[in-house]
């Protein structure tokens, strides 16, 4: 262990590739597997994951913004790259110059990004985005908008040195269990399908038609269409233990200090946690800032190598406290996982009242990825 590292991540690239594997396996043959690698491969560093995907043979990366799209082009990247999010028309040249394709939400946006293209004199690569239901970016296509929908669609990839090469819709509920998300989802599938075939008799058609997000790839294969773009099935969470996955981050620390403290005696801001016995309590550098939520304070157990140590007293910015009073053999400098293989982070997550995406990329930048295999 190097001892400068207070606190660390491991990342196993390996096992994001294992996890590539097997998507890629349950895909039919000839659909095309778009990696999501946005907010830093939720965690897990962009730019690594997102070399290790592309030699291992993914077709297609994306991102929510032009900055972590620029970030990956800087470091060679040379996969095709969709930005989810806006880009301001100010940007065009810039999605032009680094070859990225720029999601369309609105026939307005469309309009703003020909004009510029135009005075440019250059075409950009767009997908369309139809919102089916989640009711967030897109084309409103559903129920009495359909029509408007259809038509704006239209307009949009009309517009001059605007190339339409895909269109894409997001789904709400695939990853909920029950008969209500199933029959939601279907929903949404079907008025995707609806929507692509009423451009298509317009003689508006697509290379790329893609919808399946984790939660699809998983419970519903058969909206696999031309392309899958699942994001936290890579990083090992999200099918409910099915797939033979892998974690690929193991957040670690180490016992910075130890002392012992009277019975009857209150712990951390706020003294929300009092001894019940005299305690050998043990400091780990490890705080919010790094992403440890503070919602997690008395309410979690940290694993050393002779089983789980409680979390004692509200977790501060930068350490919190665990109470090593029964696990005599862990002394200074023990190695401590806060999750990863022997806690997994979904199990974390829970006792936060979260979800492992939001564990995952809180890990701040303050903590160091150190990449295994
Ligand atoms: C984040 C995101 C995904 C990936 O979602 P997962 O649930 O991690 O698979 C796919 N598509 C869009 C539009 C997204 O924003």
């Amino acid at each position: 262990m190097d001892l400068r590292k207070r606190t660390w991540a491991e990342i196993s690239l390996d096992n994001i590739e294992h996890n590539y594997r097997r998507i890629r396996s349950l895909i039919p043959e000839g659909c095309r597997f778009l990696g999501v690698v946005k907010a830093d491969a939720y965690g897990h560093g962009a730019v690594q994951v997102s070399r290790r995907l592309e030699a291992a043979g993914a077709d297609y990366l994306a991102v929510s913004c032009l900055d972590e799209a620029a970030e990956l082009r800087g470091a060679g990247i040379g996969l095709p790259i969709l930005i989810l999010g806006h880009t301001p028309r100010e940007y065009v040249r810039e999605l032009i110059d680094l070859d990225l394709t720029q999601t369309v939400t609105c026939e307005a946006k469309a309009v703003e990004y020909s004009e510029e293209c135009v005075k440019l004199g250059k075409t950009l690569r767009i997908h369309i985005k139809v919102d089916t239901g989640m009711s967030r970016l897109g084309f409103l296509c559903a129920g009495g908008y359909f029509e408007q929908g259809i038509g704006n669609i239209i307009s949009a990839c009309r517009q001059k040195n605007l190339e339409y090469e895909g269109i894409y819709t997001h789904f709400a509920v695939s990853d909920e269990p029950g008969e209500e998300a199933e029959r939601f989802t279907r929903g949404q599938f079907e008025l995707f399908c609806r929507v692509i075939d009423a451009l298509g008799k317009k003689g508006i058609s697509f290379r790329l038609r893609h919808c399946a997000n984790s939660g699809a790839v998983v419970n519903y294969p058969e909206t696999a269409l031309d392309m899958v773009r699942p994001g936290i099935l890579l990083y090992g969470f999200g099918d409910g233990g099915r797939l033979g996955l892998r974690p690929c981050m193991r957040l670690m620390t180490h016992v910075s200090t130890i002392k012992y403290i009277d019975e009857g005696l209150p712990v951390s801001y706020g003294g929300t946690f009092v001894t019940s016995r005299r305690t050998r309590m043990g400091v780990i550098p490890i705080g919010y800032a790094d992403g440890l939520l503070r919602s997690l304070s008395n309410n979690c157990s940290f694993i050393t190598e002779r089983g789980p140590a409680p979390q004692r007293g509200r977790i501060c910015m930068d350490m919190c406290m665990i109470d090593l009073t029964d696990l005599t053999e862990v002394n200074l400098d023990s190695l401590i996982e806060i999750f990863g293989e022997r806690q997994s982070a979904e199990e974390l997550a829970a006792r936060a009242g979260t979800i492992s995406y939001e564990l995952l990329c809180s890990v701040s930048k303050r903590v160091p990825r150190v990449y295994a295999g």
